[in-house]
């Protein structure tokens, strides 16, 4: 396929130098998906392409590609980044993980869907100050049915109810009603409290969620919950969740 100039909406993420004097990052984009990007000459004094270009920067890149392997980077309009993100740590670590999350789920170039929307308002939660573990719980849980995997929370997976207290189960993939425990034995015995808040965090827009504060016990809980569905349903060990459990200590 012969190359072409293409305009894209996007953010940069794992930069690293290439080459002499390129770097090679990966794009985040709305039109073209997940894909490598050479930028030619960024570590070069002079550039102008480099400073557009560091991690987590965001706005319009002019690529030149031909819908796979490498693209290259032409020129740029628009570039902003998520500052917050890129001076800390923390935040850069959750970021981080986000990002490689649904680079997995991903093949280079395919279209990203509503997940691109679902990232990028993540990202700018982060870098807002809203708690990036409530943030990425939520990624979390919207990002499974991009791998395949749908658990049913809205409502119960014997009667449909949609209000009431609720138990999970793994095995079931999704929640029961208290009527209809004696149904499901293998569920996981969760207090209700902590599906209440799962179901939550799976149902409700990253847009729409205010300055909130959830108990820390509960947010440990939910997280250690969506630790289980993921090693239920899937087999990822990523290294940047790794780095993450680390730097939070757990
Ligand atoms: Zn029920």
């Amino acid at each position: 396929m012969a190359r072409e100039l293409e305009e894209v909406q996007g953010i940069i993420f794992k930069r690293k130098k290439y080459k002499e004097a390129d770097a090679l990052c990966k794009v985040f984009s709305k039109e073209r998906g997940i894909f490598t990007l050479d930028i030619r000459g960024a570590y070069r004094p002079k550039s102008k392409l480099g400073p557009a270009t560091l991690n987590y920067s965001f706005g319009n890149y002019v690529i030149n590609t031909s819908g796979k392997g490498i693209s290259s980077l032409r020129t740029y309009k628009n570039i902003k980044q998520f500052d917050q993100i890129f001076n800390d740590l923390v935040k850069q670590a959750y970021a981080s993980y986000l990002l490689d999350l649904v680079d997995h789920a991903f093949i280079e170039y395919q279209s990203l869907g509503p997940t691109y929307d679902l990232i990028f308002t993540a990202l700018q939660r982060i870098n807002e100050n809203i708690d990036p573990e409530v943030i990425k719980q939520m990624v979390e849980l919207k990002v499974l049915q991009v791998y395949g995997v749908k658990p049913q929370l809205k409502a119960c997976i014997i009667c449909g109810k949609e209000q009431g207290i609720f138990d999970y189960s793994l095995e079931k993939g999704g929640i029961v009603c208290n009527e209809h425990f004696h149904l499901v034995p293998e569920r996981m015995h969760l207090n209700p409290k902590v599906v209440a808040l799962l179901r939550t965090l799976a149902l409700v827009r990253i847009e729409r969620l205010g300055a909130i504060n959830i108990n820390e016990k509960l947010k440990f809980q939910t997280k250690k919950v969506i630790n289980r569905i993921y090693s239920a349903y899937l087999d990822l060990n990523l290294k940047s969740k790794k780095f993450l459990d680390e730097l939070t200590f757990n």
